[in-house]
């Protein structure tokens, strides 16, 4: 039977209940209002503005344009779909049924009905489930409509499928343990338990780091060695100048999933690795194309523009990627997670017994750890959370112009900027925004924004 959870509105839990629900309906409110101003954006800059006379073709903007708010239209349904459901969720008591759901799971499989280690996985398990079903057909109407009208879906449905169940499997089997470790720390932890809890989130970030790319990724994409030659060898010298310490160099077939392009490294102390998705690569011919579609492909790329950067242009993206390592800024991210991760874990310490917070959520008869933790961080830090994360898209942005800048001290400014041009082509970005938009969301500056700075850096 389906009845309204709400707690009697006067009490402490009705106030923690109207304080979340309220919260959560005002951010999304904000989010609708912000999204509002960007897509007018779209619509109403139907000619270029003069400043994009040399960046972009007038038939590439009107794409860029044409997907943006494709997308952007895709987002205000999928929002007001999840709003209301999360809604929902609260009003009706999904969390405590849910939770209930895992008691009689675990005890059919012959558990105790208080053994709260399994119930707490089985919760996580389901839950998980459930939102996969849910967010199924939302994901596929956007890879197979909205990015296959825009030339970007590279996905058969066979493919589509198979992942979305493997990356399932493989986030159960990766969240169970964890979970479980978690939920022990907690009630057997003590006083102090939020700190053993932050040392032990801190083993399993530090872990996964380090296993994810040779476990884990790869049973996702394929990651080839970048073959010898002109590319590999300068992309070896760049590292010997800036003491970068390149260990491996790969090749990710990306374009099995999208045409979408990108680059990265990562890896621990000496041990570093930089990985380029074959979109990026102008000269590379995608992994997953069988030779003899190759020659087809290559009569067919004669009339179709090339997509991709060349040499210089890959040298002067690594060279920004780069500046990220050799300016700390990965570093700084890890010690702002981990401190921000540290206050989130004291507060939960000081509040995880306190009766309304779980009694708001439906939680009459029992204090689920695992639920008290969610109630927190995610509600209770709700607040706290939005602006934390837009003082982290700042600093995003902030670290942008560094690397850039730093790019530009290895002499690649012009080429950065060509391949700034070109990616943004490529992945067709709407480069005109929103001001209230852009400072709410933007984790890169503007295509226009870096392109000028770069030009003032060339200057002096
Ligand atoms: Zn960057």
């Amino acid at each position: 039977m389906i009845s309204l959870a709400i707690p009697e509105l006067g009490s402490w839990e009705g106030k923690i209940f109207v304080g979340i629900l309220g919260f959560s309906w005002a951010t999304y409110m904000w989010e609708e209002y912000l999204a509002y101003r960007q897509r007018r954006v779209y619509k109403e800059n139907v000619i270029p503005p003069k400043e994009l006379k040399n960046i972009m073709e007038r038939e590439t903007y009107d794409k860029a344009r044409a997907y943006s708010l494709d997308k952007s239209k895709f987002g205000l349904v999928e929002g007001a779909f999840n709003q209301i459901l999360s809604t929902g969720i609260m009003v009706y008591g999904g969390f405590p049924a849910l939770w209930a759901a895992s008691g009689q799971f675990i005890q059919w499989l012959g558990f105790s009905p208080e053994a709260e280690i399994p119930q707490t996985v089985a919760f996580v398990c389901i839950g998980s489930l459930l939102n996969n079903i849910l967010s199924l057909p939302w994901s596929a109407y956007y890879t197979f409509k909205v990015e296959q009208k825009h030339g970007f879906n590279k996905q058969t449905p066979g493919f589509f499928i198979k992942d979305k169940f493997k990356k399932f499997v493989v986030s159960q089997v990766i969240a169970s343990p964890v979970v479980a470790g978690l939920v022990y720390i907690i009630k057997a932890g003590g006083d102090y338990f939020f700190v053993y809890l932050w040392g032990f989130t801190m083993v399993v970030v530090m872990f996964f780091m380090t296993v994810y790319p040779d476990y884990i990724a790869p049973l996702f994409d394929k990651y080839e060695p970048l073959p010898e030659g002109e590319l590999k060898s300068r992309i070896e010298e760049l590292a010997a100048q800036i003491e970068f310490p390149l260990t491996k160099l790969y090749v990710v077939e990306g374009s099995k999933r999208s045409a979408h392009s990108n680059a990265y490294f990562y890896g621990f102390f000496k041990n570093k690795r930089i990985v380029l998705y074959d979109t990026l690569l102008e000269e590379y011919t995608p992994l997953n194309e069988k030779e003899g579609e190759k020659e087809e492909k290559e009569t067919e790329n004669k009339e179709k523009k090339k997509t991709g950067c060349n040499t210089d242009e890959v040298l002067a993206v690594l060279g920004h990627e780069l500046g990220h390592w050799k300016l700390n800024h990965v570093l700084k991210g890890i010690i702002i997670s981990q401190v921000n991760l540290l206050l989130v874990f004291s507060v939960f310490g000081s509040l995880y017994k306190y009766s309304p917070l779980y009694n708001a959520f439906g939680f009459h008869h029992s204090q689920p750890a695992f639920i008290g933790l969610i109630i927190v961080m995610q509600f209770v830090f709700a607040p706290y959370n939005e602006i934390l994360q837009f003082l982290l898209t700042m600093f995003s942005r902030h670290n942008e112009f560094q690397a850039d800048a730093f790019a530009k001290e290895l002499n690649h400014a012009t080429n950065l900027i060509s391949a700034l041009i070109k990616l943004n082509e490529d992945n067709l970005g709407f480069p005109v925004y929103d001001p209230l938009f852009s400072a709410w969301h933007l984790s890169h500056p503007p295509i226009l924004e870096r392109i000028r700075a770069l030009e003032e850096k060339k200057k002096e």
